[in-house]
């Protein structure tokens, strides 16, 4: 049987890997468009934040392990344009223009994401940038090198232009943001949110909100981001605005689309079409907590969602129950980590939430070294359900966010979670950990 793989990084080479080892003798070809596979997209603000560090460090395996350890037919350069799915093959062209055309059994669209980049006049110009790939690294660290750049524009305030102001500063590069939306972390709690805002700017970000961006120019090596009301200059702009799922080639061989134009796919990461799966950041996914079809681009997923294509080609039946939407970042010091879902997606999806939003320590009330920690934890007054908590701390916020989010995926209440036997010592936690007091006070208003 031949296992057609389009796209070489976490969901691609996951399911390729797991293929092989599930059934060395299946033919496992892999195709990806450019000259990189399998590294650390996740890794490359860290990166570029050290100047001497080679941006190849990223690369978890390389190209040659796959295919002679592995026996993995991977193919770099080769991007595949068309799949046809009547005489089941996909064809495209190699990186010297040479046409392929190759037929599978079984394919997986692992296509990933691409950044937004917005339609607007300059966005095409040298020094205006966005962060995805490894190449897209590699070519921010020569440009700063080369440009000697002092100062950087990001439009976009999510979470990679907020590591990125991060790197950034720690190359002593001044950074300004700016956005058209007048809310900072529009999915977070207000007090949470001011405290990140506070956090960036401490560190001297200068943050511009409610600013349309109107176009991008350049005069000599200054590039001026133009707003009705306010002109930013720098000599290198970052476009840090989102992605878009890599779909096209599913539409246009007519599979469906889900939320955000990403691939449908079902609990086995079938599309529509039996013979065809969809994995990663270009699929979509199923949310624990809404039971409805979701798009979250994260890298586990990816990863996860790569092993259960692998064994459902290779006849090992598995279902992913879904996703919780948890994601954690580092800004400066401090951790940010969320699960479930805010109040506004609360509300959206029908439920009647409540909130609970407190400020406690990170350690035993007499211990040295504690810092304060800010929650919010979401429930459902109907049902009683935890819905979702976020976290902002100096220390232990992403680890603690791991116990709520397994209380989503299992479906607990608020009462049942407050009851979790949670483990204490004074140097990581008060008695009562900060999740279960959030969830003592959330319990006082339900
Ligand atoms: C700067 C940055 C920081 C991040 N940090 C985090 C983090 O901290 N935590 C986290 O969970 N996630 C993080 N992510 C997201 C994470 O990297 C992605 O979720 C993950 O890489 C998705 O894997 P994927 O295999 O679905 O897609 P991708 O990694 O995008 O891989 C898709 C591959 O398909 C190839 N391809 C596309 N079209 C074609 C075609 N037509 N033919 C052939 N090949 C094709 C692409 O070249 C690419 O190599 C970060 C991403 C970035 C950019």
């Amino acid at each position: 049987m031949k296992f057609v793989i389009i796209g070489g990084d976490a969901a691609g080479m996951s399911a390729a890997s797991r293929a092989k080892r599930n059934q060395p003798d299946l033919e496992v070809t892999v195709l990806e468009k450019t000259s990189d596979v399998s590294y650390s997209a996740c890794g490359m603000p860290y990166n570029i934040a050290e100047p001497e560090r080679e941006v190849d460090d990223l690369v978890v395996r390389h190209a040659r392990v796959f295919r002679e350890k592995q026996g993995i037919d991977l193919r770099t350069g080769h991007e595949v344009e068309h799949i046809d799915r009547s005489s089941k093959t996909v064809t495209g062209k190699n990186q010297q223009g040479k046409e392929f055309k190759i037929p599978y059994d079984k394919l997986l669209i692992a296509t990933g994401a691409s950044p937004i980049m917005l339609d607007l006049p300059g966005f095409d110009l040298p020094g205006v940038v966005a962060l995805k790939s490894l190449e897209d690294g590699r070519k921010i660290k020569d440009f700063i090198r080369s440009q000697d750049v002092k100062k950087v524009i990001i439009i976009g305030m999510g979470y990679i232009a907020l590591e990125m102001c991060e790197a950034l500063r720690a190359r002593s590069i001044d950074v300004a943001m700016v956005k058209p939306r007048p809310v900072f972390l529009p999915w977070m709690a207000e007090e949470l949110a001011s405290v990140v805002k506070e956090e960036i700017e401490g560190h001297g970000v200068k943050i511009h909100m409610g600013h349309k961006i109107e176009r991008i120019t350049a005069e000599g090596d200054v590039l001026k981001v133009i707003c009705p009301d306010l002109i930013l200059e720098g000599q290198m702009v970052l476009v840090a605005i989102g992605v878009k799922p890599g779909s096209e080639l599913a539409a246009k061989a007519g599979l469906d689309l889900g939320p955000s134009n990403s691939i449908a796919v079902d609990k086995t990461l079938v599309t529509k079409d039996e013979d065809i799966y969809a994995a990663g950041d270009c699929a979509d996914a199923y949310h624990v907590v809404t039971g409805q079809k979701t798009w979250v681009p994260l890298a586990l997923r990816a990863n996860r969602a790569g092993w259960a294509v692998a064994d459902n080609v290779t006849g090992k039946r598995t279902e992913l129950p879904g996703i919780a939407g948890s994601a954690v970042f580092k800004v400066f010091d401090l951790q940010v980590a969320r699960t479930g879902l805010s109040m506004r997606e609360a509300e959206k999806f029908g439920f009647e939430p409540v909130e609970a939003v407190i400020k406690t320590r990170s350690r035993a009330h007499a211990h040295p070294g504690s810092t304060t920690m800010h929650l919010q934890i979401v429930g459902d007054k109907k049902s009683g359900r935890l819905l979702g908590m976020q976290i902002v701390g100096n220390e232990g916020a992403v680890h603690r966010i791991k116990a709520p989010s397994v209380a989503l995926h299992a479906n607990m209440t608020v009462e049942e979670f407050s009851q979790c036997d949670l483990a204490y010592a004074p140097p990581f936690s008060p008695t009562w950990d900060p999740t279960l007091t959030a969830a003592n006070q959330l319990l006082k208003k339900m």
